[in-house]
């Protein structure tokens, strides 16, 4: 029989959306008191729970044989694995910063200056990338305070709303990478196990593309229907049922998180009333 071993960070940022997402696909973990393992009982997988930094390096040893990780970390990393999937959660960005009193002409900034990171690899990529020659100072944790204590001129770090930058008198500069979580993979599966991971990947599949749309249900007079209908795709068309009341249809269908408040709006101008929306749990196209 086989067996799929997923590594997932032990604590931190990443843990309690790698294991809701699991559970939303029907996996239920039996970790009683969150162990270094634990096994599901209703689907042929084993958790490890690990360091997110040691996950590559355990896939790619065939260790574990799938993981979840920050994109930042698995391409820092440098290991052989892939990204097989975008999960949606834990989304940052890997910036460069500096003190809030200097002045920023723009990247050739950087040029003879001192940058501490936690990511060397991708910092040194970005920089040879934009031909700016930079010195990189590699610090485990509270980069950001690097500047602050005469480390370092600049920091690359982990940003996601700012604050942590601002409460240390720094500003963010530039961009350097996006990241949100990944499932990665090794090469080391056998057959059994290749099968079990496409079924995972297809429940997750279904989860990821529920969340990202809403079920909507409106009424709608007569005389908007077409217009109605024009503005609503669905899966395949929208479902159009008649009221109890004459000259009225409820129409249902699926809309896009991406532009949903635009579709609500074109759908109020052509008339739509009582517009319902609805959480996706799973959708499978
Ligand atoms: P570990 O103890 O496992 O090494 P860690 O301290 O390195 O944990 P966390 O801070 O838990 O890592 O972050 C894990 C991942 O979450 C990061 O690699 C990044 O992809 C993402 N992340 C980090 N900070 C944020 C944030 N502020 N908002 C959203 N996602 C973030
Ligand atoms: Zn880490």
């Amino acid at each position: 029989m086989s067996n799929l071993k997923v590594a997932i960070q032990k604590s931190g940022r990443l843990s309690e959306d790698s294991l809701k997402l699991f559970k939303e696909c029907g996996i239920k973990v039996n970790n009683g008191a969150r162990k270094l393992k634990a096994s599901a009982s209703n689907f042929p997988i084993e958790f490890l729970f690990l360091r997110d930094d040691d996950i590559p390096g355990y896939v790619e040893d065939g260790i574990a044989d799938i993981g979840i990780v920050g994109e930042n970390v698995q391409q820092e990393a440098q290991k052989n694995t892939r990204v097989l999937k975008k999960l949606g959660f834990s989304k940052c960005r890997l910036s460069l910063a500096i003190p809030r009193s200097e002045e920023y002409p723009g990247i050739e900034y950087f040029n003879g200056k001192s940058i501490a990171t936690s990511y060397p690899y991708i910092l040194k990529s970005y920089l040879k990338e934009k031909k700016v020659n930079a010195e990189i100072h590699e610090i485990s944790g509270s980069v950001e305070i690097a500047p602050g204590i005469g480390l370092a001129e600049g920091i690359c770090d982990i940003v996601s709303s700012g604050s942590t930058l601002l409460s240390n008198g720094l500003v963010e500069v530039e961009e350097v990478m996006r990241s949100e979580a990944v499932l990665i993979g090794g090469d080391k599966l056998d057959d059994g196990q290749k099968k079990l991971l496409d079924q995972l990947v297809f429940r997750m599949d279904a989860v990821l593309v529920g969340k990202n749309n809403k079920y909507v249900l409106l009424n709608a007079p007569d005389e908007s229907l077409d217009k109605i209908i024009d503005l609503l795709p669905g899966m395949r068309s929208p479902t159009v049922l008649p009221l109890a009341e004459k000259g009225w249809h409820s129409i249902h269908s699926v809309i896009n998180e991406d532009d949903f408040w635009g579709s609500i709006e074109k759908l109020r101008a052509a008339g739509a009333e009582g517009i319902l929306v609805v959480p996706i749990e799973k959708m499978i196209q």
